[in-house]
C-alpha cells in the first residue's frame, strides 16, 4: 500500500510559493569505518603491526544527514524546544542488528537526526568500510566498502511514493551512489513524479542512464566524478580563465541532459557552480588541512541546508565552503563536522 502523496505539482519550481516547509530527507548508506594507520602497505601473503586503529561512523549518507543536523543547531540542543525552528533531517537506510547499527543510531540522535526512517535488518551486518591509511604516504587511504545491509534497500520500496517519515515529503532530498544503483534511479523517479527537489552527490561515480538526469534538481560531484560521469578528461592546468572554461563545457553537458543546477568541488581550489543561465567560481576559506574525510559530505549538508533556508546557490556554495573549511582542521568523518555555533 503506498503511503498518501502529498508532493507538489511535476516542475513546480524548488522554492515556489507552494514549497513545503523546509525539511531534510537523505536516502543513503550508514557504515562503520574500519580504520588502520599502517607504516606501509602490506604485501600480497604478509602480516605486519599497525600503528593505530580507531573506529568511527560513516557513510556518505549519515554524513551528509549529520552535517545537515549539526550546521542547523547549536552544540547541545536537544529538546523540543531548543529544536524550535531547527529544519528537521530525516535519515531513512538500513542497518545490521550489530552493535555498529546500534551505535550509530544513537550518535545520529545525538546529532539531532530524525531515525526513525532507519530499518534494522535481522540478521545482517551494518555496512562496513575498511580503511587503511598509509602513513608513510602522507595519509593516503585505501578503502574497501562492504554494502551489506546497505544493499537491502530495493526499488520495489520506493516505487509509489518516498518515505514520509516526518508524515509528508521533504522539501529536499539528498542522494549518494552508496546504496543500489537501480534503488537510487527509483527513488529520482518517483521524487521527480511527486516534485521533491533532489540533490544527488554522484559518488562514488557510476555511469547513470542519461535520462534519469532530468530529475536531478543539484547535481554535486568532485572534478573526478564530473569527469567521469560526463565521459570527458577535465584538465584543470590552465589559468583561472581556461579553468572556468573547461568546468563550463563539463557542466554544460549534464545541464543539456536536464540538470537544473551543477555544483563541481575542487577541493582547496573551492567550488564551480552552473545553470543554463549563469555560472561562476567561488574559491575556497584559507585553512590549515588536517584530514579532508568528510570534507565533502560536510559541503553537502551545508549547501542543502542553505539552500531549504531560502539562501540563493552562490550564497549556499560560500557558507558549504565555510562548513567544510572547519572539517578539514579537524580528524574524522562525522566528529569532524561543526556545529552552528562552531560557524
Ligand atoms: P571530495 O572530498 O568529495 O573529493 P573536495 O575535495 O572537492 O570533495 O572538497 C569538498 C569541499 O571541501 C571543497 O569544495 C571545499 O569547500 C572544502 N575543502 C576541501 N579541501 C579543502 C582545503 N584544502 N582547504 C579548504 N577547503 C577545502
Amino acid at each position: 500500500m503506498a503511503s498518501p502523496t502529498v508532493g507538489l505539482p511535476v516542475g513546480t519550481p524548488f522554492g515556489s510559493p507552494h514549497a513545503l516547509s523546509p525539511s531534510i530527507m537523505v536516502i543513503g548508506s550508514l557504515n562503520a569505518d574500519l580504520v588502520t594507520y599502517t607504516p606501509r602497505i602490506p604485501a600480497a601473503g604478509e602480516t605486519m603491526t599497525a600503528n593505530g586503529f580507531r573506529t568511527g561512523l560513516g557513510g556518505k549518507g549519515a554524513n551528509q544527514a549529520v552535517a545537515c543536523a549539526k550546521i542547523g543547531r547549536r552544540r547541545g540542543d536537544a529538546t523540543p524546544a531548543d529544536l524550535k525552528g531547527a529544519v528537521p533531517v530525516y535519515m531513512v537506510g538500513a542497518v545490521g542488528d550489530d552493535v555498529y547499527g546500534q551505535t550509530m543510531t544513537s550518535s545520529l540522535t545525538a546529532a539531532g537526526v530524525d531515525v526513525s526512517g532507519i530499518a534494522v535488518r535481522a540478521g545482517q551486518s551494518t555496512g562496513v568500510a575498511v580503511i587503511i591509511v598509509d602513513e608513510a604516504a602522507g595519509g593516503e587511504n585505501r578503502i574497501m566498502l562492504s554494502a551489506e545491509a546497505n544493499g537491502s534497500l530495493t526499488p520495489d520500496e520506493y516505487a509509489m511514493s518516498l518515505p514520509t517519515p516526518g508524515g509528508g515529503l521533504p522539501s529536499l532530498l539528498l542522494l549518494q551512489l552508496e546504496i543500489p544503483l537501480p534503488t537510487v534511479l527509483q527513488i529520482l523517479e518517483t521524487a521527480h513524479r511527486q516534485g521533491v527537489a533532489v540533490l544527488l552527490n554522484a559518488a562514488p561515480a557510476q555511469m547513470l542512464p542519461d535520462s534519469y538526469y532530468k530529475c536531478i534538481t543539484h547535481l554535486v560531484v568532485n572534478e573526478t566524478e564530473a569527469s567521469f560521469l560526463s565521459g570527458t578528461a577535465l584538465d584543470l592546468s590552465g589559468d583561472d580563465s581556461q579553468r572556468d572554461k573547461e568546468l563550463s563545457r563539463v557542466a554544460g553537458h549534464f545541464l543539456a541532459l536536464g540538470v537544473q543546477h551543477v555544483v563541481i568541488t575542487l577541493g582547496a581550489a573551492g567550488v564551480f557552480h552552473a545553470t543554463s543561465s549563469d555560472s561562476g567560481h567561488i574559491p575556497a576559506v584559507k585553512t590549515k588541512v588536517l584530514d579532508t574525510t568528510a570534507a565533502g559530505d560536510t559541503f553537502i549538508g551545508a549547501y542543502a541546508l542553505a539552500l531549504v533556508q531560502g539562501q540563493t546557490v552562490a550564497e549556499a556554495v560560500q557558507w558549504a565552503n565555510r562548513a567544510a573549511a572547519v572539517a578539514v582542521g579537524r580528524r574524522g568523518a562525522q566528529e569532524s563536522i561543526p556545529w552552528l555555533d562552531e560557524l
